[in-house]
């Protein structure tokens, strides 16, 4: 049980074939306390019961900071604490440069990059009394590479930002024994693609990836967990590739 009693918050973490439940759903395996955050309540709670009695559904949309604060007070006044908080929660749009609106950038931004922002305040005052934490951020390959295959120019900008945020917090809050890291998925099959991903598509992709194939849920869940737990005790500020070779740097 890697994750035995610890408290591990998931935002974005209702979508069924998505990274966040996948998630919540491996942290809870490992003996953690799922506490699945979404913008709509009764998926976000419909997930948790899946889980079992031991796990929590709460609303939260994480670009409002009141909404961040109350979620995470209503998770400590209920378990004490807060071990795990991963930023997961994000949303694309497949735009070319010249078409990105005021509005465009506003929502990818505010939801990938000022959520993270928001997520992370409501939680850290309690890691830091505690004085134990991991924080894991969602990133992309889109920000390494500029562009996955699914993002715009915004959306690699606002994943970018997120892996410098999540080094920034990681370089402030060591001392409080609060660790902070990244994980960069390449293209992993969930809804966010929409129904963009034609098999010919996949196909085409598949080709530029060397271990064949592209990546599940399960496999950032895998990630996640190993951030989360003391397996990762001494490693903070760092960005795990989690792409199948699709990028080697
Ligand atoms: P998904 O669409 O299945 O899940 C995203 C979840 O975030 C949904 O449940 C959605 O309701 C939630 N969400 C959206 N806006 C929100 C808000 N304001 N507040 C709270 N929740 C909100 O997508 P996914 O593929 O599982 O993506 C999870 C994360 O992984 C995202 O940050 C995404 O950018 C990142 N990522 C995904 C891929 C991929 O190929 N799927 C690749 C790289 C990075």
């Amino acid at each position: 049980m890697l994750l035995a009693d610890k408290v591990c918050v998931v935002t974005g973490a209702a979508s069924r074939r998505g990274i966040g439940r996948a998630t919540a759903k491996l942290f809870a395996l490992h003996g953690g306390r799922a506490i699945i955050l979404d913008l709509d309540a009764e998926q976000a709670q419909a997930a948790a019961s899946e889980l079992g009695e031991a796990h929590r559904g709460i609303a939260c949309d994480v670009t409002d900071k009141d909404a961040c604060t109350a979620a995470i007070e209503q998770v400590v006044a209920e378990f004490g604490r807060i071990d795990v908080l991963v930023n997961n929660a994000g949303i694309t749009q497949p735009l070319k440069l010249m078409d990105i609106g005021p509005r465009n950038y506003d929502a990818v931004l505010d939801v990938n990059l000022r959520g993270t922002l928001y997520m992370s305040q409501a939680a850290v005052p309690h890691m830091r009394k505690q004085r134990s934490g991991s924080i894991i951020c969602m990133s992309s390959v889109s920000a390494q590479r500029g562009g996955g295959i699914f993002g715009g120019p915004h959306y690699s900008a606002a994943k970018a930002g997120a892996l410098g945020l999540a080094k920034a917090m990681a370089r402030e809050l060591g001392p409080d024994n609060v660790r902070v890291n990244s994980i960069t998925p390449g293209l992993i099959q969930t809804d966010i693609t929409g129904d963009k991903l034609t098999d010919e598509l996949k196909a085409e992709i598949i080709k530029g990836i060397p271990l064949s194939r592209l990546g599940n849920a399960e496999d950032i869940a895998r990630a996640c967990l190993f951030l989360a737990s003391d397996l990762s005790s001494y490693i903070t500020g760092a960005t795990i590739d989690v792409n199948g070779g699709m990028l080697i740097h």
